[in-house]
């Protein structure tokens, strides 16, 4: 057991004595979560083999899932990326700091148990102050996945980190809510032509200008094509089942179901579901969701059943998530 200690912090002006803390768990390769625009990431030196292992023992993730790393500044992908293609620098000025994350050639720099021995490596700069302010004060790249044990739902507040990780790391840098929610676009510029790896809050139409074409999505779980072939991952701990309106109200679910309404509103039901939460537009569901599983799930109640959201593009990252969190009512 670590004794873990938080720190409170404001976002945009974070108290420069708190960052040097941190900063300085990370220089002697500790674990700090902290905030990016996404969800809290669980933070250590990119460069070092032990600091970088850690994470995966805190987290209890399998060594052959990749990290994302994180810089502070579009200058310092030179020392970690081996090649720096024109697209990237122009995607990189117009989307960093931001939630997307460019796969491009590593150096060896970068820590091989970092990017599962493989010769890529995911990098993004994020945009809170909190979070660039301790890679810059760190003088490191920093590896951060999310700050939750693996395959357990995404945390967007500090108080989930705590739930997961209390006791297994040095430090979590509390600044409040994350504002997009879920985790970045990956796009892989390893690929002619480019391919999004996991969709999110930067979409297709988004990119398109940049590629000059429409990238495709691959490595998406695909809600409708095939449902329960997805990896169950970014899951509560109460059984969660997706389906539709007409299954809440016509299929047989325990007394006592937690409901979350993604994208449609609560109808007039044949029976009363006191425990609900309702997303209705995007923009305001794919910073609420993990949350919403989070306080379902705290609960303790016999079943969460999501209402999908329609199959509409400015769905698909969160039905890419929702997927992932639950399965299909069983047949
Ligand atoms: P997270 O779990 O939020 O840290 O996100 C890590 C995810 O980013 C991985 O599961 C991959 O989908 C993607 N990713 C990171 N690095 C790479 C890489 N080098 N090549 C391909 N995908 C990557
Ligand atoms: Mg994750």
């Amino acid at each position: 057991m670590i004794r873990t200690r938080t720190l409170v912090v404001s976002p945009d002006a974070p108290d420069p004595d708190a960052i040097a803390e941190a900063a300085d768990v990370i220089r002697r390769g500790g674990l700090v979560a902290f905030a990016t625009e996404t969800v809290y990431g669980l933070g250590a030196d990119a460069t070092r083999d032990s600091a970088v292992r850690r994470i995966f023992e805190a987290k209890g993730r399998e060594s052959t899932n990749p990290l994302i790393v994180h810089l502070d500044s579009i200058e310092s992908v030179r020392p970690v990326a081996a090649v720096w293609p024109h697209l990237a620098e122009t995607l990189a000025e117009r989307f960093w700091p931001g939630p997307l994350t460019l796969v491009l050639p590593k150096t060896p720099r970068i820590a091989d148990i970092a990017t599962a021995g493989g010769p890529t490596v995911g990098l993004r700069v994020p945009r809170p102050s909190v979070a660039r302010d301790l890679i810059a004060r760190s003088r490191v790249p920093i590896a951060a996945p999310s700050a939750n044990r693996s395959t357990r739902i995404s945390p967007t507040l500090a108080r989930h980190v705590a739930k997961d990780l209390d006791g297994r790391i040095e430090m979590i840098l509390d600044s409040g809510p994350t504002a997009v929610g879920i985790e970045s676009t990956v796009l892989d510029l390893t690929s002619d032509p480019p391919i999004i790896l996991r969709p999110g809050s930067i979409t297709p139409d988004d990119l398109a200008p940049f590629l000059g074409m429409r990238p495709e999505i691959r490595g998406q779980s695909g809600l409708a094509r095939s449902p329960g072939l997805a990896t169950i991952h970014y899951a509560p701990r109460t059984i969660a089942y997706r389906g539709t309106l007409d299954d809440l109200d016509h299929r047989i679910l325990p007394e006592n179901t937690g409901v979350l309404l993604i994208g449609v509103p609560y109808p007039k039901l044949s029976r009363a579901f006191p425990h609900r939460i309702e997303l209705l537009t995007s923009d305001f569901a794919e910073p609420a969701f993990y949350d919403a599983l989070h306080r379902l799930d705290e609960l303790n109640l016999a079943a969460i059943f999501v209402v999908a959201p329609p199959d509409a593009p400015c769905w698909t990252a969160l039905r890419d998530r929702l997927i992932r969190a639950t399965q299909p009512l069983p047949k």
